[in-house]
């Protein structure tokens, strides 16, 4: 592991699954910083913002600035802002994280017009909705069928669709739960049309987290605990890649994949113990 001299980090199901913090994430994050090793999270997680996970990273005792963190939703805004004119409307089914994002970037989020409950409102009919020309849907626990419906009316009418990424589900204490994924293939099956999807396995975030490191591919691992998303972009990404088995891939899993790691570890306590 000491030939590494940049590192990518997944953040959920590796430095912490749900509220709990991996063993040992605070001295690894020390050891990082005493010898000048750059590290940028990089999560296909969209709901919340950079400044929110440098608050929750910061709690942990691990202090992080706003350019190390890289989520799906900035890697979609910035998506987008480098693909549509200023001004696009955007229909977001979604957390803080790419709301946020998407109108930092210039873009203009709209909220929509009409019921969408399944039954259909006078206002609807009288010229009530409005159109979008993009849909961006990823995770949010407050997704309503409202909000489905809406993304799904805009689709049906003609609106690119985007997925900020393919997660299905993610861990959470009582195993797993319905992630961007899943919320993305409601849309997806009531259309079906089928969307562009930003984050993992996708190469977007991994160059942008190697822009940002400023760094050479050869010798900058990334760290994740999903071989469909984590690994595998890695290789589509030309880097090295470091599986741990503390949150959704486990080694059964890896016994019958194709896709396979370049290093396995248990946690990333084993990986501060390869270090030091
Ligand atoms: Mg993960």
């Amino acid at each position: 592991m000491k030939q590494y001299k940049n590192f990518i980090f997944d953040m959920d199901g590796v430095l912490w699954r749900g509220l709990e913090p991996m063993d040992k994430l605070v001295d690894l994050f020390a050891l990082l910083r005493e010898r000048g090793i750059g590290h940028v999270m990089a999560t296909n997680n969209a709901s919340k913002t950079p400044a929110q996970y440098v608050e929750k990273l910061g709690k942990l005792g691990v202090p992080v600035e706003e350019w190390q963190i890289l989520s799906s939703a900035e890697t979609t805004a910035a998506y987008l802002a480098q693909n549509y004119p200023k001004d696009t409307k955007v229909y977001v089914v979604g957390g803080d994280g790419l709301h946020v994002g998407i109108r930092k970037h210039g873009l203009n989020v709209i909220n929509r017009q009409g019921q969408f409950n399944g039954i259909v409102q006078p206002s609807d009919i009288k010229g009530g909705l409005n159109s979008a020309e993009i849909v961006v849907v990823g995770f949010t626990p407050n997704a309503t069928y409202a909000d489905l419906a809406a993304a799904t009316y805009y689709v049906n009418n003609g609106a690119r669709f985007i997925g900020s990424n393919p997660d299905v589900t993610f861990p959470s204490e009582i195993g797993r739960l319905p992630g961007a994924g899943a919320l993305i293939a409601v849309v997806e099956v009531a259309t079906a049309v089928k969307p562009t999807i930003i984050g993992k396995p996708e190469r977007y975030i991994f160059n942008e987290a190697v822009r940002r490191l400023n760094a050479d591919r050869a010798t900058t691992l990334m760290v994740g605990d999903r071989l469909n998303t984590d690994i595998a972009g890695a290789f589509h990404a030309g880097l090295p890649s470091l599986l741990v088995l503390s949150g959704i891939t486990d080694s059964a899993e890896v016994a019958t994949s194709k896709i396979q790691p370049t290093h396995i570890l248990d946690n990333i306590s084993a990986l501060y113990q390869a270090l030091l």
